[in-house]
């Protein structure tokens, strides 16, 4: 990883930063039509930075009408693909080129600490494009063998205008899973970023139209989910929308779509990552570290935080004492300051979230063993303590329900049968994690275990080559690797009868 600038570096770029605010229809900054705006407060010290423009119906038909016009007119679609490929990699380069810029407006806006931006989401996002541009002219369509009389061709055609609604966890790295695939299949894409991250997603628009990618084709709508988000949910003229949120909302889009124009809806929902130590993993030393991590990375503000703790009971004293032990390890800190760890919880209602959700754990039982409360007040910021419960019984809601927060609930099991009972039984199917030796325990484990996503002796792996998404209320179509293009194009056999 390359050294990063120190603290005053980042307060100083912070203090004369120029944030665009306007939502980006048709290749230009534009002001919501209402006049309307929301404050964009740093969760880093509870400070006004920006006023959004709050888009809504007017805003939001205006970006699907531009994005509707700029799909049928071939502007985007009907572009070589290898020139198609030039430009998002020149989109992705220019990410890498304002890579500061980026992860600072990430990190003041939804809080999470500045090596994580510079180190993860600003080369992931770039990547994550650039990786699809790549891809769009080595794709093939399909010439089965029918009857010779026939010639019978399957070609997979962009699907149209795309809508995405992402979360505020990962705000650029959501977006790009979303955009990285639907701007390579040719589609004409409206981003309704998070009210919690709009900045980061509202600066890459400009970077992409500089790129060369042509006016009305890449959008940015800011706004409110029940606003903006809605709007976009129920347009007649979407169609396809993508959507990482919470399950809540994601049943919300299903409805918005049985509502309307019955448009694809694509969901990568919450979880309740179970993350199982068996007593003969290799090194309990690194199980226990990465557990800690696992739910403490990111704030565990995450939808596969490892977010509960399935620890056989010959291992359980030793390993729960690690786990708190790497806790104190991981207090929060000021986001910009690089040695930082862990920052500052995304917003108010999500602190009073978590923090309710420890005195449900307290109040149903379970053991307190470190953290509970609430960290750097004198900031003004929202931060939260590392927390570890112990004792926790699978029908306890701090074991069911997702926190998302850096909330960790411990339980103890025995046999292998009850292991797998207590991960599979909760709503949710993400991800999951296993720690062995034993190559048939890892693989029937893995198998038994309905999730999208198993790790196994390691936690949080992935790559843009590899599908990622869930099962059961995680919702359901994959995002990353090829696959992630079917969600975007749509297959059209054209049957020709030769002449005999
Ligand atoms: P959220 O569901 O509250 O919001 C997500 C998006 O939906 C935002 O853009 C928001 O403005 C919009 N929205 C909210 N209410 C809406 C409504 N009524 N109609 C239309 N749009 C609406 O989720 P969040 O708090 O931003 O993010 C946290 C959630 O995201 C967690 O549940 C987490 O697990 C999930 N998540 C899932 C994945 C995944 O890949 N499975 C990744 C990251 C986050």
């Amino acid at each position: 990883m390359p050294t990063l600038k120190p603290l005053d570096h980042w307060t100083s770029m912070a203090e004369s930063l120029d944030i665009r605010t306007d939502a980006f229809i048709d290749g230009s900054y534009t002001p919501a039509a209402s006049g309307e705006t929301f404050d964009a407060v740093s969760p880093r010290d509870g400070r006004v930075i920006a006023k959004v423009a709050a888009g809504d119906t007017e805003d939001v038909d205006r970006a699907v009408a531009a994005a509707r016009r700029a799909f049928d007119d071939g502007r985007w679609a009907g572009m070589a693909p290898a020139k198609r490929k030039r430009l998002m990699v020149r989109f992705a380069d220019l990410i890498r080129a304002n890579a500061e810029e980026i992860a600072l407006l990430t990190s003041l806006e939804m809080g999470k600490p500045i090596a994580d931006a510079m180190n993860i989401d600003v080369p992931a996002t770039a990547n994550n494009i650039a990786w699809y541009g790549e891809a769009i002219d080595k794709l093939l369509d399909e010439m089965p063998f029918v009857d010779p009389g026939a010639l019978a061709l399957v070609t997979r055609e962009p699907a149209g205008v795309v809508g995405a609604v992402v979360p505020w966890n990962f705000p650029l790295i959501m977006a790009s899973w979303k955009l990285g695939p639907s701007l390579a299949a040719g589609c004409s894409v409206i981003l309704k970023p998070a009210e919690q991250s709009p900045l980061s997603a509202i600066r890459i628009a400009e970077l992409a139209s500089e790129a060369g990618i042509p006016d009305g084709v890449f959008n940015v709508v800011p706004g409110l989910g029940p606003t903006a988000g809605q709007a976009l949910g129920r347009h007649m003229d979407v169609d396809v929308v993508t959507f990482t949120g919470s399950t809540e909302v994601g049943r919300m889009f299903m409805r918005y779509a049985s509502e309307s124009n019955m448009k694809r809806v694509y969901l990568e929902l919450g979880g309740k990552t179970a993350n199982i130590v068996f007593p003969d993993a290799y090194d309990l030393a690194a199980a226990a570290a990465v557990s800690a991590w696992g739910i403490f990375f990111n704030q565990g503000e995450m939808c596969t935080a490892a977010s509960r703790l399935l620890v056989h009971s010959d291992v359980h004293d030793e390993v729960i004492e690690r786990v708190v032990k790497r806790a104190g390890k991981m207090p929060p800190g000021d986001p910009l300051d690089p040695e930082t760890k862990m920052g500052a919880i995304v917003d108010a209602a999500q602190l009073e979230k978590v923090l309710g959700y420890v005195e449900i754990g307290r109040s149903e039982g379970a053991t307190l063993l470190t953290g509970g409360g609430r960290a750097m007040e004198d900031t003004g910021g929202l931060y939260a303590e590392p927390t570890v419960f112990d004792g926790v019984s699978p029908s306890m809601r701090i074991a069911q329900e997702e926190i998302f927060g850096p909330v960790l609930s411990t339980l103890t099991f025995g046999s292998w049968e009850e292991a797998v009972e207590i991960a599979n039984g909760t709503m949710y199917g993400l991800a999951a994690s296993i720690w062995t030796r034993d190559l048939s325990v890892a693989h029937k484990t893995a198998r038994a275990l309905r999730a999208g996503t198993v790790w196994v002796n390691c936690f949080e792996e992935g790559d843009i080559t590899v599908p990622f998404g869930g099962v059961k209320a995680s919702g359901f179509g994959r995002d990353k690797s090829l696959h992630a293009f079917d969600k975007f194009m749509d297959l059209k056999t054209t049957w020709i009868k030769l002449d005999q």
